[in-house]
């Protein structure tokens, strides 16, 4: 019988875009190790053919959705500019995908960073290579949005920093109480926007529109 499998294309989820993560610091070895030891652990076959490949592609993939371990997100904000801009600053809908300690599941999301400076503005672009840093490492949401808060607020001297994330869990829609559409708010206000009711309801404001 002909095997018709071997005619397939490649999937499209693990082409040649699959390249190499940056592995640095990563033991690679023990966690291809380690994937094998788990599909043989829920009774599949390593060895066939199929999930040859499969423990050195999970691990990139770990490699790279764990990637922020292995850097400080705080350089992203070494470098701001002296201006007398006084109003708020705000990027909405930074995209992320993060991964969910306590499942090994991915949440994805975005963030929204509103803050006031006190005569010190960053790169906006900064803002998101934050966000994709402090991502990249498993984690809950909550701490999260508290991490990136408390760095812009020691980093940039600020009046006042607002963090808004939403983001859904796969391990709530895929697994357990299966709820897809489910999403997780988190907030961290500091400064301004924790002692001020009307900034605190501005920058909201500007967040969700209207
Ligand atoms: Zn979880």
């Amino acid at each position: 019988m002909k095997d018709h499998l071997q005619e397939l294309p490649e999937p499209a989820c693990c082409g040649a875009e699959d390249a190499p993560a940056d592995s640095q610091g990563v033991d690679m070895p023990r966690l291809q190790n380690a994937v094998r030891e788990l599909l043989a652990a829920v009774g599949e076959d390593p060895d066939r053919e199929g999930l040859l490949e499969t423990p050195g592609r999970v691990a990139r993939m770990y490699a790279e959705m764990f990637s922020g371990l292995r850097e400080d997100p705080r350089v992203h904000l070494e470098k701001f500019f002296t201006e007398k801009y006084d109003e708020m600053v705000l990027v909405k809908d930074i995209g992320f995908t993060s991964m969910c300690e306590h499942h090994l599941l991915p949440f994805t999301g975005k963030a929204h960073i509103g803050y006031l400076p006190n005569g010190r503005v960053v790169g906006l672009s900064k803002l998101a290579r934050v966000v994709d840093s402090v991502a990249r490492r498993p984690q809950v949401q909550e701490r999260m949005t508290e991490v990136i808060a408390d760095m812009l607020v020691d980093q940039l001297n600020v009046k006042g920093v607002a963090v808004v994330i939403e983001a859904s869990h796969s391990c709530m829609t895929i697994r357990g109480v299966k709820k897809p559409g489910s999403m997780a708010v988190t907030s961290a206000m500091k400064g301004v926007f924790r002692s001020s009711v009307s900034s605190r309801a501005e920058i909201m404001t500007l967040i969700y529109g209207k």
